[in-house]
């Protein structure tokens, strides 16, 4: 799914050039001064960061659970959506951004150009785990360049060229930092309470259920190695689930 909406596609691009900035600027000023031998950091890092950058693509590209009018016959229970006509069964909503409704919608995104729903749910909250860990590891190279490190390698390179650069990569990972720890507070609330964002503004309540359970719907699963990697979660293809699973019941309802 890409959606050409102004906001979200000015976000992905903030991002993506953010992203490619804070990368040559760690690497460069960073990475190379502070470790006697980089490799071994300079891989885990960067595989970090490749699964930060595939998951942020997962989450924009997949398909967060949109409703299609050919779901309607399989669906039984739900009310017609006053936009786009389809039978929206419990706990999805209609998106006036994508101009859809989403099938457990959580949020409409512009970070990743996307709503955030039943199916990219995973991506979206890896993706805010390796960027908040990426981000740390950056903050704590450029904190150690310059407050702790005494090599003739980081003495050496301590121009005001270099200061400005690491302090403008240093304060955009600070951003991106604080807003995953914010988002990844707020999808921890999500799966500990078997809630969403917008449910939660809706002042809507549901039955509670192990938290077990909410991980395992949200990583498409029992838990196993793919948890942690941005693949598609294996679970039966939309509606099926959603007519078999009885928390998705309109009895769930308790206000
Ligand atoms: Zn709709
Ligand atoms: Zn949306």
């Amino acid at each position: 799914m890409f959606f050409l909406d102004a906001c979200g596609l000015l976000s992905i691009v903030i991002v993506y050039v953010s992203s490619i900035f804070i990368l040559y600027v760690s690497i460069s000023f960073g990475f190379l001064s502070i470790y006697q031998d980089p490799e071994i950091p300079l891989c885990l890092f960067l595989f970090i960061v490749f699964l930060s950058v595939s998951s942020h693509m997962m989450a924009m590209l997949s398909d967060p659970g949109i409703i299609k009018s050919q779901d309607t016959p399989l669906l039984s229970s739900g009310i017609p959506c006053r936009v786009c006509n389809v039978i929206k069964p419990p706990r999805s909503h209609h998106c006036n951004t994508c101009e859809k409704c989403i099938t457990n919608m959580d949020h409409h995104c512009p970070w990743i150009n996307n709503c955030v729903g039943f199916r990219n749910r995973k991506h979206f909250i890896l993706f805010l785990i390796y960027t908040f860990m990426t981000t740390l590891w950056a903050i704590a190279t450029f904190l150690q360049k310059y407050l702790f490190c005494q090599s003739e390698s980081c003495a050496s390179s301590k121009n005001s060229f270099e200061i400005l650069f690491c302090m403008l990569g240093g304060f955009l990972c600070l951003f991106f930092n604080l807003f995953t720890i914010f988002s990844l507070s707020e999808q921890i609330r999500v799966i500990r309470f078997n809630t969403s964002d917008i449910d939660t503004w809706q002042c809507r309540k549901f039955k509670q259920r192990p938290i077990y359970t909410n991980l395992q719907e949200t990583f498409g699963g029992p838990f196993r190695l793919s948890w942690f990697f941005p693949v598609p979660i294996k679970i039966n293809p939309f509606p099926v689930e959603i007519i078999e699973d009885p928390f998705n019941d309109t009895s769930q309802y308790l206000s």
